[in-house]
């Protein structure tokens, strides 16, 4: 099959594709675990490698060039490294990343280099251990410090970003500290807007800490920002300080930017969804663990990305009244609604 493009109803390519690799998590984020009870799927469920490689070949048939890996905690997930090897070989793929909690990470860097992994961007709220704590109900604080130290001083410290989640009264007095910290480890810091996402039980319209706050308070700081031209469909819109160093904002939940969303997820059970904010996704195990052939997951594919309508984020900015996405009983009976299923 040659490598094609298809578009969905709003003209959106298919090109990025977020991995899940698991829904297991060493991490208790208040914006993404808050509760003390998560059903998680049976392992028998979870793809292997090999089935892994096998619906990315699909993907990037159909346009898929972008692939980033993420979970739950990627890195809980045995020999990452074979799968990275493994999509590392597909030509097709021009940009393999992963997002990481960054425990792991110091222990792993070389494996993960020597694979190929291409990217990494680490999720890091504060520079507080005791604040950390709170916020992800772990200890773990140094071990993500030297996770951090070991991508600067890593091959993959080159493009090498930190994604903060701000909330309001819990670390959105961080942002200076956090960008200063960026320029520390060569990192470029990008902030993202506390969402609604499945998962985000505590969500409140007054927690969420707007792009307009955030550049606000950055500017009264280290003076005018200059906004940097885009030339992709990466979700953060960025921005220069004085002295040259740039960070990132990405404002889902103010000012969402569906309109040239490229991006889709599959779970770590081979369920696809089309949009962060999708009620249901696509069984691709299914005809997989079947026996179908690459044209007829490829057709699968093809027929719902050229149906797809998704602009979730933005539908939800319209409503009036806005609340978390699912509560926790109803994401326990349906694991797929979370985030750190869907990989975020
Ligand atoms: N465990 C890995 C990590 O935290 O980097 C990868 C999976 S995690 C679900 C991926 C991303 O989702 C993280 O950067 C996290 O900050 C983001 N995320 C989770 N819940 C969120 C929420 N309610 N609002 C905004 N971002 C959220
Ligand atoms: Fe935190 Fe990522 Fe784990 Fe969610 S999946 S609890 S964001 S570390
Ligand atoms: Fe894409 Fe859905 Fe996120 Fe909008 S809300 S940017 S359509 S994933």
């Amino acid at each position: 099959m040659a490598i094609m493009t298809i578009t969905d109803r709003h003209l959106r390519p298919l090109k990025n594709l977020r991995l899940s690799v698991t829904d297991r998590c060493n991490l208790r984020c208040q914006y993404c675990m808050p509760e003390d009870n998560y059903s998680w799927f049976p392992h028998r469920e979870i793809l292997s490698y090999e089935e892994c490689g096998r619906l990315v070949d699909v993907f990037t048939e159909l346009g898929v060039d972008k692939v980033r890996l993420t979970g739950g905690e990627p890195l809980l997930r045995r020999d990452l490294h074979i799968l990275i090897r493994m999509l590392r070989e597909r030509e097709a793929i021009k940009d393999l990343a992963l997002t990481t909690n960054g425990v792991l990470l110091a222990e792993r860097i070389e494996e993960l280099e020597r694979a190929g992994l291409g990217r990494v961007t680490v999720s890091l709220d504060t520079l507080q251990a005791d604040r950390f704590k709170n916020l992800s109900k772990s200890r773990d604080f140094d071990r993500v410090m030297e996770g951090i130290r070991a991508v600067m001083h890593s091959s993959l410290g080159e493009d090498f970003k930190i994604d903060t989640v701000v909330m309001r009264g819990t670390n959105d007095d961080e942002l200076i500290d956090l960008i200063e910290f960026g320029g520390e480890v060569g990192a470029e810091v990008r902030f993202i807007e506390f969402m609604d996402v499945g998962g985000a039980t505590t969500w409140a319209t007054k927690k969420v800490v707007s792009r307009a706050e955030m550049l606000a308070e950055i500017s009264s700081h280290f003076g005018p920002l200059e906004a940097v031209a885009k030339n992709d469909t990466a979700p953060a819109d960025r921005y220069r300080l004085q002295d040259g160093r740039t960070f990132g904002v990405i404002s889902s939940t103010t000012q969402p930017f569906c309109g040239g969303c490229d991006r889709s997820r599959l779970t770590a059970d081979g369920r696809w969804f089309l949009c962060l904010y999708a009620q249901a996704g696509w069984d691709l195990k299914t005809p997989l663990r079947e026996g179908a052939s690459v044209e007829e997951l490829a057709q699968l594919i093809r027929g719902k990305w050229v149906q797809r309508e998704d602009r979730g984020a933005e539908e939800r900015l319209s409503m009036k009244e806005r609340e978390p996405l699912a509560d926790a009983a109803e994401m326990r009976n349906n694991p797929h609604l979370e985030m750190h299923t869907r990989g975020g």
